[in-house]
């Protein structure tokens, strides 16, 4: 061993016995680097997300943290009755989606001051679009899963969001149906016909139609069957124009 590394050897051996063996005569003086005040925080982000956040996406509360996020698949209250996201507990989409959900908010702003974007669901990786296609297999709900397999949902892309709108209380406004409720009443083709069945009421249609109204007009794209779900591009291009979140 040289000399210098004998040194630097000498020199640990004393910094190691200098935190523990010297009695309170003997304390030195402690440098800020030394102090440790208090636990360090816990890590913002799971491993999961991590992922995530290096796949490229960003997290909508880092963009707009006036949107509110309500992730119904990280609590056991879904269709599934179970949690699904164990390790994911913000909502992550590719970045230009979440440029669209500010221009969103602030037009829903624009007409409600008190309203706000309350977001159920964003990105969701292909392993647990696995899980979430394994629960529902062999249930009647399995025609309102998409098959990790063949299709590709556009949340499995982080190209969708499932939102809703709440107001100054964060209580959700009525739309009709919950969000994930596999009925007619979640549809968007004929509500005229579900308000004269008495199926949702004209103030659950007007409701619908001010989330419609702030989204399409921000550039996204509604889904037929279910009030709550919206596109950032049509499910068509994603193929070509998009990177599936494959893990
Ligand atoms: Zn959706």
């Amino acid at each position: 061993m040289s000399a210098a590394v004998w040194g630097l050897a000498i020199t640990i051996a004393i910094l190691g016995t200098s935190c523990q063996g010297l009695s309170k005569k003997q304390e030195p003086q402690t440098t800020p680097s030394d102090t440790i005040i208090s636990e360090p925080e816990p890590p913002k982000y799971t491993e999961f997300e991590e992922q995530l956040i290096d796949f490229g996406l960003v997290d909508i509360a880092e963009i707009d943290s006036t949107i509110g996020v309500e992730l119904v698949y990280a609590t056991p209250d879904n269709f599934l009755g179970h949690v699904l996201y164990p390790d994911l507990h913000h909502a992550f989409m590719i970045p230009a989606m979440a440029q669209k959900l500010v221009k969103a908010q602030q037009r829903l702003k624009s007409i409600h001051p008190d309203l706000s974007l309350l977001i159920y669901d964003a990105a969701r990786p292909l392993s647990i679009q696995r899980e979430m296609w394994e629960s529902v297999k062999g249930t009647p709900n399995i025609s309102f899963v998409a098959n990790p397999d063949k299709g590709r949902g556009m949340h499995n892309y982080g190209a969708a969001v499932d939102i809703t709108i709440m107001d100054s209380t964060g209580k959700p406004l009525p739309m009709g149906s919950k969000h994930d409720y596999f009925g007619p009443e979640a549809r968007i083709d004929h509500e005229a016909e579900l308000v004269a069945n008495g199926l949702i009421t004209s103030e659950e249609l007007e409701n619908r139609q001010l989330l419609r109204r702030v989204m399409t007009e921000s550039g996204f794209f509604t889904c037929v069957s279910e009030w709550w779900h919206f596109n950032h591009i049509p499910s068509i291009r994603a193929k070509d124009e998009l990177k599936i979140i494959d893990f």
